[in-house]
């Protein structure tokens, strides 16, 4: 989502019960965002204890791709060297809602990377009119044409698609279609949905997952709560998968105080937690369909553990 670096709590253990304890994929997460530096290989093994097997992280400017790539690194000699994290997958893209710093030196760069790099996805990629300085005609069009170029080389990699999409859904819907995305082919995640039914409903139908963070877990998040449910009544449970977006999105039993707190990997059992009480389905049996889902999202094949 949106990145609030300036006002994260870095206090690491705060005082919530622990949550349920399932293999897990976090979908989208900036676990190299400079938030976590300081305890990040504390953060991997807890998040791994609670149930998390595999990360991905997700790109948004082209100069932390290197972050991206040595924090993969950094937590493979760990998994290497004995000590249990979740595996690492890296995701490239261009962040819509930072459209006005993005150039054509960063698509460049972009195109380089997915040469050179196994990504799993392109994303985070999309568009986003939350704001008035990203709803000007200028931003908009500049936001489709990256977005454009980004499904081109999504297309060329045969890589699926993480869509952040904010107040734009209809918009993205139609580039999608023009454009001759097939998510149903490609795999793909409308990543922290945060639409409506009818948006929730249109993206399943072009075989897009929509990912479910913490915000799941607040009440009164009611119109996403309702969107949710009736995508499941639709389509059944096989359109959702699970993200934290750490460190945003943090799960309403973990924040702490009017500030805004640190969401970390090891929280994602409280969204699968949160989602089974909105669904009424048994933990166990969501996050066995959940880890189908991510991986039929990703086009991967990520043997379920035990
Ligand atoms: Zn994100």
């Amino acid at each position: 989502m949106i990145h609030s670096q300036n006002n994260q709590q870095l206090e690491t253990r705060p005082n919530y019960p622990l949550p349920p304890n399932y293999p897990l994929i976090d979908t989208h997460t900036h676990f190299d965002d400079f938030v976590f530096d300081e305890d990040r290989m504390e953060l991997a093994t807890s998040a791994y204890d609670s149930g998390v097997r595999h990360l991905l992280l997700i790109g948004y400017y082209a100069k932390y791709f290197d972050r991206m790539l040595q924090t993969q690194q950094q937590l493979t000699e760990e998994a290497e060297s004995g000590v249990a994290v979740p595996k690492v997958y890296l995701a490239s893209g261009l962040h819509p809602a930072y459209i006005s710093e993005h150039t054509e030196a960063d698509l460049e760069q972009l195109a380089q990377f997915l040469q050179t790099q196994p990504n799993v996805a392109v994303g985070e990629i999309g568009l986003d009119t939350f704001t008035d300085d990203l709803k000007t005609e200028q931003s908009v069009a500049k936001q489709k044409r990256f977005f454009e170029a980004q499904l081109d080389l999504a297309v060329e990699h045969q890589l699926p698609v993480l869509l952040h999409i904010r107040k734009a859904h209809a918009e993205c819907l139609a580039l999608l279609k023009k454009h001759n995305y097939n998510a149903n082919k490609l795999g793909g995640i409308a990543h922290s949905f945060s639409g409506g039914e009818q948006e929730a409903k249109a993206f399943v139908k072009l075989g897009f997952k929509l990912g479910v963070t913490g915000q799941i877990t607040n009440t009164n998040a009611k119109k996403l709560r309702r969107a949710i449910v009736a995508a499941v009544e639709t389509y059944g449970l096989q359109c959702l998968v699970l993200e934290t977006d750490c460190p945003d999105m943090t799960p309403v039993c973990c924040q702490q105080g009017d500030e805004p707190t640190r969401n970390v990997p090891g929280n994602l059992g409280f969204v699968l937690e949160g989602l089974s009480e909105l669904l009424k389905v048994d933990e166990a049996s969501l996050a066995k369909q959940l880890w189908q889902n991510s991986c039929e999202a990703l086009r991967v094949d990520w043997p379920y553990p035990g």
